[in-house]
């Protein structure tokens, strides 16, 4: 079976690992064709906008993207290229992996759980207003129809990716409205997946477990604001902004990506750390039902690492992006 794939490398050390990621793809055999399209810094030296509308309409037609990192410029009228796919593409539920890796020193071992975050609504809807000097008010939305979809979207995930139990994060016994409809919309999808073991954390107390003890989790479904915050604290878990991906998974597609930035300050060296894009990708092939390919470069990015031999400089290696990209392809390949 053959795929076709919007691919944005992004700008700063986009392009690096994106070239590295491409390499251990083609190692595993699926047939990807990718639509490559610049964005960023890379389209507007080019004259374009930083989302330029080619980019959007590949993505609508190809359903499923890959995305390296965008600087998003500082100062006005720049608008990020990452919020503008979110919005355009309505991508409502952030998925973010975190597993432990043997040999890159981090604080934690054997962590291996998942964040769900919905991505639309909660206090990001951006609806704030003075009511009075010295007295504002933020509003806070939570749906029925963007929480049971969001949760449904955990379930569904948690099943085809045999894992065994979802926490729902809340604050409901404050916030007895919002975080109450939450809660009753997971608590009905809930019953449907009798196979998937439901439990409720409530948000501090789940930030205090995570940390004494993060193996005691799987799945993670949260709301926007808890989702941002304890998507960062786990990234904590796995120690590296360089070994992280994320997908953004809307109705009528999906959008893999790094978690790290652009990384200007190392950007054109060569010495990128390709494991997120890597891991996008490899996430992306689960999307795509490509189960074994992703599992096979899951395995051969671990070994590489666990080895030390082939990494780059953030994991203490010599390593260049390319030659623990190859080192990678390699093991995919045996
Ligand atoms: P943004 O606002 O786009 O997230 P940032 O500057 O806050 O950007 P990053 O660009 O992710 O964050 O960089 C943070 C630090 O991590 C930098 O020192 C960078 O060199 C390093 N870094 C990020 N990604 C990688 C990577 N893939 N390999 C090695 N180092 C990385």
């Amino acid at each position: 079976m053959s795929y076709r794939v919007t691919l944005l490398p992004g700008d700063g050390i986009g392009p690096e690992v994106t070239a590295a990621m491409k390499e251990v793809v083609a190692a595993s055999g699926v047939d990807i064709q990718w639509d490559e399209i610049d964005v960023g810094l890379l389209a507007m030296e080019k004259g374009k906008p930083a989302l330029p509308e080619e980019a959007l309409k590949s993505l609508r037609r190809n359903k499923v993207g890959l995305k390296g990192p965008v600087t998003t410029p500082v100062g006005r009228g720049h608008v990020s290229v990452n919020v503008m796919l979110r919005k355009q593409l309505n991508l409502y539920a952030n998925v973010r992996p975190i597993k432990s890796f043997r040999g890159v020193g981090a604080r934690y071992e054997n962590v291996d759980l998942v964040v769900v975050r919905e991505n639309t609504e909660d206090v990001y809807a951006g609806v704030e207003h003075e009511v009075t000097p010295g007295v504002v008010e933020c509003v806070k939305i939570i749906t029925w129809e963007g929480s049971t979809r969001v949760a449904k979207y955990a379930f569904d995930y948690a099943r085809r990716m045999g894992r065994q139990k979802i926490t729902a994060v809340h604050k409901a016994n404050i916030m007895k409205l919002s975080d109450g409809l939450f809660l009753k919309a997971c608590q009905k999808v809930a019953k449907r997946y009798p196979d998937i073991q439901y439990e409720e954390a409530i948000v501090d107390a789940a930030c205090m477990k995570l940390v004494m003890n993060p193996q005691a989790f799987d799945v993670l479904l949260c709301e926007n604001l808890y989702g941002d915050i304890i998507s960062d604290l786990c990234g904590g878990f796995i120690g590296g902004i360089g070994l992280a991906a994320g997908a953004n998974i809307g109705e009528k597609g999906a959008l893999f990506e790094t978690v790290h930035g652009s990384a200007p300050d190392i950007a054109g060296k060569g010495i990128a750390n390709p494991t997120a894009m890597i891991l996008a990708a490899a996430m992306m092939l689960d999307y795509l039902g490509e189960h074994a390919a992703a599992r096979r470069i899951r395995t051969a990015l671990e070994q590489v690492i666990a080895q030390k031999r082939h990494v780059t400089p953030d994991i203490g290696g010599k390593a260049t992006t390319m030659e623990m990209g190859t080192a990678v392809a390699q093991r995919v390949k045996e």
